[in-house]
């Protein structure tokens, strides 16, 4: 099988085979020529927000009734998945990454990936059956709520929305922003993040994550943001208010304090997923810069673009960064599937930093190469740069992750310094003997 990546596919199993070779049709033969389709159904104005580009649910149709579906769910979730490893959907969901359209048609977009796995791991039976199985089924969305604008959000400790319990129910006050899907009018729940505790001595027992059901009274979807002009509809990530929103206690996940402990296990093979998706967009970016600068009608000062030695230079640092970079997913994938993203943690944090840059300056370079039609919404080059600035931020900034990395590193410090001693010892020892 023709592929770029690092796995050798006569390792993986024949039945993963066949499903790599109908996602990669998928995407090439459904997804891609759909996209265009998507743009022109898009709602205009209000309607941005109310109407779901049909195209949209017939691809999910297409790709469920030929296996695409709830695949980033895996062994360890038992029925409720496809059963793959994270290096199968590593490779599947790099295929993803190539269309807009293709995470959602295979029922594996953000945020609904990590909140199901909310739901699958920590979840009880009724949470379960009232907002996993529809959201498994594809029926419903759903949204993540942590993020705050009075406060720095990457530590999550500063999180100041108010849970308070008054008799069998929560009451909720705060004020949320950049909350991914809640402009979906397919959006049903929210996992919202906040204090039910402020006054614990552990800072990381404060905090608890509640349900929220989307249509509870006192929930005001404030307005969309825009990310460099783009609002991303109809999912939208929007700014939302809740004000003596109030649930029963059976809301809660996993128990009253316990939010960190649900925010850590929600995020660990999320965090890649974004990452693998990333590999497929500087794919296609690449594939898009080549087409442009070998195309017989793109000539300057007497020269096929291509012909320009800078243009073969950046074709060239594109596919070395692009390689480095599936081989930090892969094997943050792999590190995964032996010992869990617990013991993974390097290994996501090095994809998490690198990944997100590595596609910007693919992207940029083939934007480049385009001249401004490059920039402009006659290609998928924008949307993939913005999109990767967002990573820059999204499920943690850059400098979080590096500072975690830095430290793990300085942890190899007295070993180090033992070694040197040693060395230096010996050298001493050598040279006195001369
Ligand atoms: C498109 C998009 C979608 C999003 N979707 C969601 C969502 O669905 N749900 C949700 O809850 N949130 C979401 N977010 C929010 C995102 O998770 C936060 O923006 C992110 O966690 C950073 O928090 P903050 O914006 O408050 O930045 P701050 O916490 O104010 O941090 C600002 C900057 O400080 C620097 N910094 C922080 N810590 C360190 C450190 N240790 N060392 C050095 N520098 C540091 C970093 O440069 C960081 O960017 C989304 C954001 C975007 C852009």
């Amino acid at each position: 099988m023709a592929t770029n990546s690092l796995v050798d596919f006569n390792t993986l199993s024949p039945k993963f085979r066949e499903l790599y070779a109908k996602a990669k049709d998928f995407v090439e033969n459904e997804c891609i020529p759909a996209e265009k389709v998507f743009a022109a159904q898009m709602g205009q104005g209000e309607n941005r927000w109310k109407v779901i580009p049909p195209v949209l649910e017939e691809l999910k149709v297409k790709a469920r009734s030929i296996g695409l579906w709830n695949l980033f769910l895996g062994r360890e979730y038992g029925n409720f998945g496809a059963g793959l490893t994270n290096v199968e959907y590593g490779l599947l969901a790099e295929l993803s990454g190539r269309s807009s359209l293709a995470p959602e048609s295979w029922n594996c977009s953000a945020p609904d990936t990590g909140n199901m796995e909310v739901f699958a791991k920590y979840g009880t039976p009724a949470q379960q059956e009232r907002w996993l199985k529809p959201l498994l089924d594809g029926k419903i969305r759903s949204a993540f709520a942590m993020t705050e604008p009075a406060v720095a959000s990457s530590d999550a400790t500063n999180i100041e929305t108010n849970i308070r319990r008054e008799g069998n129910e929560y009451v909720i006050n705060g004020r949320k922003w950049w909350i991914s899907g809640a402009g979906d009018p397919r959006c049903a729940v929210y996992l919202v993040m906040g204090k039910s505790d402020a006054e614990n001595s552990n800072r990381h027992k404060q905090q608890s994550l509640v349900i929220v059901p989307a249509d509870t009274p006192g929930i005001n979807v404030v307005r969309p943001m825009q990310v460099f002009g783009f609002d991303d509809a109809p999912e939208g990530h929007c700014e939302i208010t809740f004000t003596d929103v109030r649930v029963p206690v059976e809301n809660i996940v996993l128990g009253e304090g316990r939010g960190f402990e649900v925010i850590q296990g929600r995020l660990g093979p999320g965090r890649i997923h974004h990452c693998m998706r990333c590999i497929g967009k500087a794919e296609r970016a690449l594939e898009l810069m080549i087409a442009r600068v070998t195309d017989p009608s793109r000539r300057t000062f007497g020269k096929g673009l291509a012909e320009h030695g800078t243009i073969v230079a950046d074709i060239a640092t594109s596919r070395i960064e692009i390689d480095q970079a599936r081989f930090l997913v892969l094997s943050a994938a792999r590190k995964i599937d032996e010992v869990k993203a617990k013991g993974a943690k390097k290994e996501i944090s090095m994809a998490k930093i690198a990944v997100p840059t590595m596609l910007l300056n693919v992207v940029d370079r083939a934007m480049q190469a385009y001249g401004a039609a490059g920039i402009s919404q006659d290609t998928p080059l924008a949307g993939f740069f913005v999109r990767a600035r967002t990573l820059r931020y999204a499920d943690g900034p850059d400098e979080v992750h590096r500072n975690q990395l830095g430290k793990t590193e300085l942890r190899r410090a007295a070993e180090i310094v033992e070694k040197m001693k040693q060395q230096k010892e010996k050298s001493d020892q050598l040279v006195a003997k001369l």
